[in-house]
């Protein structure tokens, strides 16, 4: 693993932490799945892990779908 992508990961978990940290306190609400629209435990994506409470929220399919070919508009 380079160093690039170990400070990358340390920035990827501080993103997650913040956005379960903000949910739990309310600031975040989790939402449907943006392209489904099923509502049950949707997962927070960050298009920009440097914007940590920026996130979209996802299905696990969706969500696993997003990180293999990226996110289409
Ligand atoms: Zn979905
Ligand atoms: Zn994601």
């Amino acid at each position: 693993m380079s160093v690039k992508s170990l400070k990358q990961h340390k920035i990827e978990m501080t993103a997650r932490r913040i956005v379960s940290l903000a949910i739990s306190a309310g600031m975040l609400k989790r939402k449907p799945c943006l392209i489904c629209g099923k509502g049950k435990l949707t997962k927070a994506h960050h298009e920009d892990y440097m914007k940590p409470l920026e996130v979209i929220f996802l299905c696990d399919s969706h969500h696993q779908q997003i990180h293999k070919k990226g996110v289409k508009k």
